[in-house]
């Protein structure tokens, strides 16, 4: 990430009333969507959604003429185009032609994307903002921070001093009041406008018609009043038939506001007649800039599922932290990124695609199941492609593929950091190192690596094996909770076995975006996993399985190493975390915990690739309830820690600012343990409650069950 970039970020993130405003507004997005979709199916929901635009962006063509030849075949002009400045060009040439001086708009991102205002402006026309939000950030001079809400980031006084000058008289902060205001002001524009210009959320092949969902009325006066009415329509939003608007008027209200409907649905199928008697004229203009071009795109076309109803950035970790002004385009958050970097240029988009932790919360909630974190990985890929690595990340990456370096390294790391450790941590280093343990100490690596304590196990022999793939964390920071993984197991029969040739999972090379090195390691880990023929690949690392069970097949297949996918696809069926295969295990009569009661109350903490990945959360929590202790659910349990591998270390003041959040949501628990799953977040927690003296204990759930088998 720059330095302008973190710059930003920072002077947002000082802004207390940013930060409450959206914290807030987050929270309270989170129970209103929740209790909206009370009843309704959202799977399905989206499934049919997914399936109605994937196919639209895969027909934009065609759709595209058929709806200009109803819309003609009822009066209206339809223009299409690929390039915004034709746009501009024709709505300043219908402007010219008609003698517009006053122009009224009701929200339209289209617009925005193209800078419109700027060249009207320019052209000597008023240009009026009439949805509130969008005559606030127009007053302040500024750009959306937000899809939906605009001005989401203004407060109340902010606006009050807006518009107290718009009026030249002093307001309060009274809200009903500046309501009245803006409503006073804009209706007088309303009717002194020579022509309106609109978006569109929908475009209905099959009958011409556009769809506009609204709050405000505004949108219904500015394609009504004014003799000339132009929409400007991305083309993703076309789609065939009217019974497909269905479901995504179902969701857009809900998932962009909490609301079971928006207050105005307003369909335009022909031009109206104007009060004097005479035809309005309706001029819709199809946008490409680049639509086709993604549609193209076997990645990126899944961006085109879009409806633009901002509950990724109402669930997003960092956009609640950081706002929208700070991506520094139009379009904000994970799919701000991903629009950027194909509507303006996907060198756009190259330092904002950082600020994404690939948490994976955005996607859990998209209507149009768009794959936010997975597009941002692939810009990554696509950046490092063109550009390489930086020379810093790529020397790390070539220390961890070389196991023999990266192990002496280790080894030497342990023996150099003995005068700065103690009690298991580092809590201070010196120098320019001094950042990393600023926020949260650091874990000490471990004296003996867990690939050499395994070998002095006792276990069963005869029986059934498991492989178990440590992961770098419990090879090396960790090795105890690997001891506790053999514990369990053995307690149910199985002898436990460390091939020794397995080698970083390659996360932390996908995460940047080297999927060369990933593709690498997912093939050293296949032979490595593969070859001893046990049934079952254990990992008590929740990313590492990820990795496993899911990224492997899709590193090889995007670097094109097919002869190895069958292979990946068996190691992804024989693998399991360590919580549902130990549910098994219990399920199957094989193991047997104490089955005490009320031992102690811990916290579960959800990492992001168990919940969102895996979809792993009931698991652990049911054997720690059937090992007797009481689970108390901390607020935002599935809220990232903010380690997200070497986020932390790239960005670290937001990595600890979602972290001090976590830590609170577990204090406020009064918890003995938080208890969880993946290393990388052991390491951020447990050195979160470190540095700030707290009592409660960290442990991932194979220690807790280590401490209670029959
Ligand atoms: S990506 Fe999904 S959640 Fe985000 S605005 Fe688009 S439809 Fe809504
Ligand atoms: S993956 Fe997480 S950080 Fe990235 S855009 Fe989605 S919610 Fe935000």
């Amino acid at each position: 990430m720059s330095s302008q970039l973190r710059k930003r970020a920072e002077e947002a993130m000082a802004q207390k009333t940013l930060t409450s405003a959206l914290g807030s507004f987050s929270e309270a997005y989170v129970v209103s969507r929740a209790k909206a979709y009370e009843g309704l199916d959202f799977e399905e929901l989206r499934n049919s959604i997914a399936d109605i635009k994937g196919k639209a962006s895969q027909h934009l063509d065609v759709l595209a003429e058929q709806f200009k030849k109803n819309a003609e075949a009822r009066g209206a002009k339809v223009f299409r185009t690929s390039s915004p400045e034709e746009v501009k060009k024709y709505i300043l040439n219908l402007a010219r032609e008609k003698g517009v001086y006053r122009i009224v708009k009701s929200k339209s991102m289209a617009s925005e994307e193209i800078h419109l205002n700027y060249d009207l402006e320019a052209a000597g026309i008023s240009v009026k903002e009439t949805d509130l939000g969008e005559w606030i950030i127009q007053l302040a001079g500024q750009r959306p921070s937000h899809m939906v809400l605009p001005a989401i980031h203004m407060t109340r006084e902010q606006v009050a001093d807006l518009f107290s000058k718009e009026i030249s008289e002093r307001l309060t902060t009274d809200i009903p009041k500046l309501v009245k205001v803006a409503r006073r002001e804009l209706r007088k524009y309303f009717f002194e406008a020579d022509m309106g210009i609109s978006g569109a959320n929908i475009a209905i092949a099959e009958s011409g018609t556009i769809v506009l969902v609204t709050n405000e009325g505004n949108a219904r006066l500015v394609t009504t009043l004014p003799k000339i009415h132009v929409v400007l329509v991305g083309l993703e939003k076309l789609i065939p038939g009217v019974q497909d608007a269905v479901p995504i008027l179902k969701a857009l209200p809900r998932s962009a506001t909490g609301q079971l409907l928006t207050s105005y649905v307003s369909m335009i199928s022909a031009p109206t007649p104007n009060t004097d008697g005479t035809q309005k004229e309706l001029h819709i203009i199809l946008m490409d800039n680049q639509r086709t071009a993604m549609a193209a795109d076997p990645q990126f076309r899944n961006a085109l599922q879009c409806i633009r109803c901002a509950a990724c950035l109402n669930v997003c970790p960092v956009y609640r932290l950081v706002g929208g002004h700070v991506f520094g385009h139009v379009y904000t958050g994970g799919i701000g990124t991903i629009l950027t970097s194909w509507f303006n240029l996907m060198q756009n988009a190259e330092d904002i695609q950082g600020l994404c932790i690939t948490c994976g919360r955005c996607k859990t909630v998209c209507p149009g199941k768009v794959n936010i974190p997975e597009l941002i990985l692939e810009i990554r890929r696509r950046i490092v492609q063109k550009k390489g690595m930086p020379f810093i990340q790529k020397a790390a990456f070539a220390v961890i593929r070389n196991r023999k370096l990266f192990h002496s390294l280790l080894r030497a790391g342990y023996l150099a950091q003995k005068p700065l450790a103690k009690d298991g941590f580092i809590r201070h280093l010196p120098m320019f190192f001094s950042g990393l343990a600023e926020f949260r100490s650091l874990p000490t690596v471990a004296e003996t690596p867990f690939r050499e304590r395994i070998k002095k196990i006792k276990q069963p022999q005869g029986g059934e094996k498991v492989a178990f793939f440590a992961g770098c964390a419990i090879d090396f920071v960790y090795p105890h909770i690997g001891e506790a993984v053999v514990k369990v197991l053995n307690k149910a029969g199985l002898e436990v076995i460390f091939p020794e040739e397995q080698s970083c999972c390659g996360t932390p090379f996908r995460g940047s975006g080297d999927y060369d090195l990933a593709a690498e390691a997912a093939i050293e880990n296949i032979k490595a996993l593969l070859k001893d023929g046990v049934p079952y690949v254990v990992t008590a690392c929740a990313s590492c399985a990820s990795a496993l069970k899911l990224e492997f097949v899709h590193v090889l297949e995007t670097e094109g190493k097919t002869e190895w996918i069958a292979q990946a696809k068996e190691l992804a069926a024989r693998t399991y975390d360590f919580s549902t295969f130990v549910k098994k295990l219990v399920d199957e009569k094989r193991l047997t915990l104490k089955e005490a009661k009320h031992l102690e109350r811990i916290t579960y903490h959800d990492s992001c690739h168990a919940k969102r990945f895996l979809n792993v959360y009931e698991e652990p929590r049911t054997l720690m309830r059937k090992a007797g202790y009481d689970i108390v659910e901390s607020f935002e349990s599935d809220m990232c820690c903010g380690m997200g591998g070497s986020y932390t270390v790239k960005q670290p003041e937001i990595s600890s600012r979602i972290l001090q959040r976590k830590l609170q949501n577990i204090e406020d628990t009064h918890a003995d343990m938080v208890c969880m799953e993946c290393p990388g977040c052991i390491m951020q927690i447990k050195g979160g409650l470190d540095k700030t003296g707290s009592k409660i204990r960290v442990k991932h759930t194979a220690e807790i069950l280590a401490d209670n088998l029959r």
